[in-house]
């Protein structure tokens, strides 16, 4: 019998007892019977209505950043509860599993003030997922029958939230932030700074002290280390104007008039973060709050990747379905001259005032989409220091750290493709490697496994 946590069941009376957003919740009763309980038809209700949506997203942010919640949450993060580092899909599988396999509601420490991770970097929606929106549970990709973007545990899954044949970056961190409130205690604003040692060899009961921004610690039992991707690579090269990080350049797509004064821009890099740039430079991606074609047009977009396509035919053959569109773009007009260019060499930046230029050519706007780079907490050291965790019929589920109760989950374990993923094609799609369907499981079957910090 699903139970809604405080902060759901406030939400739901919030959204409810509003006369701008109540019909939301009122016209899901004619379908309650489709639903496995009343929480689950009220908050599809709420996710399918945009000012619902948003009034929820906002009723969220005000509870989290509730300062006498965030020190009880702190001070109560005793020698029986796990932390976890980072507020984005995998600490929301850990913590939904967790507390589904009878333990107690993990703290969850987010240095961003907007809970949710990567897909949360905007509350406007800006990029599309690249895994197509079916109904169902958890499978691998191919799979017509799976829904890739399975969230164990969720009150609702993102299957939930639209019909696009495509979700957006805010349906699936409105589900993430969802698992989060329902089943953790959210602190954000908290960067960990540092990790200690635990003081005892036999017993994690005396705990490892954590340092936090702000001058706060606290000590923790157990660590599980859900920091993703991690922070944009070449950081160091952006200045916020004329060269930007991508998600500096996701966040201006989530305001009022982004492409205001760029005619030519370059894209750096090819990945999953340069293709859903270059979209939304073509328009091709979620339409912006205020953007029309007659005020702002990008004219040229020249995109850096060493290993893209550069025709559209080539595209067409090689690249997955979710980015076809793109391909279109790379045909000459009529004029012989195309609106987007692949150019297959590294670029190297120089920063002029007012402009940025790349092998002598003037650019409005740079957005660099060149990887990304961990970000660094002292005493939790990089991989080497880890070794493989395992769970008996599935395999390697996460990293642990060989001298601390700390265990690296999502990307940002590495986790080598298996056989059964090998030979299924899997590894053969490099953006695979990070995917929700194929590591949200082995958060999974991490958090239903570890025993109760008190008892390791
Ligand atoms: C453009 C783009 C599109 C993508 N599309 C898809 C897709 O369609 N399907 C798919 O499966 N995957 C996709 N991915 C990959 C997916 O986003 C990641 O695999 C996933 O978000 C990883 O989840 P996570 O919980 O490990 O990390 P994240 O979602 O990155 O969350 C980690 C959190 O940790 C926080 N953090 C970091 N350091 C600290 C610290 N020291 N203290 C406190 N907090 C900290 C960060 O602020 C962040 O909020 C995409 C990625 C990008 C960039």
């Amino acid at each position: 019998m699903f139970e809604p946590s405080t902060a759901i069941a406030n939400l739901l009376t919030a959204v409810a007892s509003s006369p701008a957003t109540a019909d939301s919740v009122r016209l899901t009763t004619a379908r309650a019977a489709d639903f496995e309980h009343p929480a689950a038809a009220q908050l599809t209700g709420i996710a399918l209505d945009p000012a619902s949506r948003d009034a929820a997203d906002r009723f969220l942010d005000t509870y989290w950043s509730d300062e006498q919640r965030q020190r009880d949450a702190l001070t109560t993060a005793s020698t029986d509860r796990d932390v976890i580092i980072g507020s984005g899909f995998h600490a929301a599988v850990y913590a939904a599993t967790r507390v589904l396999a009878g333990h107690r509601r993990p703290l969850v420490l987010e240095r961003d003030s907007r809970v949710g991770g990567t897909f949360a970097m905007t509350s406007r929606p800006v990029f599309w997922l690249n895994s197509r929106n079916r109904p169902g549970g958890p499978g691998l990709a191919g799979d017509q029958t799976a829904n890739l973007n399975y969230l164990p545990g969720a009150p609702i899954q993102a299957a939930n939230v639209s019909a696009a044949e495509y979700q957006t970056n805010t349906d699936m961190a409105f589900v993430i932030r969802l698992t989060l409130a329902q089943y953790a205690d959210v602190v954000p604003n908290a960067t960990v700074i540092s990790v200690g040692e635990y003081e005892s060899d036999d017993y994690y009961g005396d705990g490892m002290p954590v340092d936090i921004s702000g001058g706060r610690s606290l000590s923790a039992a157990r660590i599980i280390d859900a920091r993703g991707l991690g922070d944009q690579a070449g950081e160091n090269l952006t200045n916020g104007t004329t060269i930007m990080s991508f998600t500096q350049f996701m966040q201006q797509m989530s305001e009022a008039w982004p492409l205001r004064g760029l005619r030519r821009v370059a894209v750096v890099g090819g990945g999953d973060a340069g293709k859903c740039a270059v979209e939304s430079l073509l328009g091709i991606a979620p339409q912006p709050l205020m953007a029309a074609a007659g005020l702002d047009w990008v004219r040229r977009i020249d995109w850096y990747a060493a290993d893209l396509p550069t025709d559209c035919e080539q595209w067409q053959a090689t690249i997955r379905g979710r980015y076809q569109a793109i391909g279109r773009h790379l045909r000459a007009d009529r004029s012989g001259a195309g609106r987007l260019a692949v150019i297959n060499r590294r670029a190297s930046i120089v920063d002029l005032p007012g402009t940025a230029l790349i092998d002598g050519t003037g650019y409005d706007l740079v957005v660099l989409c060149t990887g990304a780079r961990e970000p660094v907490i002292q005493g939790l050291g990089d991989i080497s220091g880890t070794d493989f965790h395992t769970v008996p019929g599935v395999g390697a589920v996460a990293r642990k750290y060989l001298q601390q109760p700390v265990y690296r989950v999502g990307p940002h374990a590495q986790l080598p493709f298996t056989s059964l993923e090998r030979a299924e094609g899997i590894a053969a799609e490099p953006g695979n490697s990070v995917a929700m369907f194929r590591l949200g499981s082995k958060t999974a079957a991490l958090a239903a496994t570890l025993p109760s910090p008190a008892d390791s």
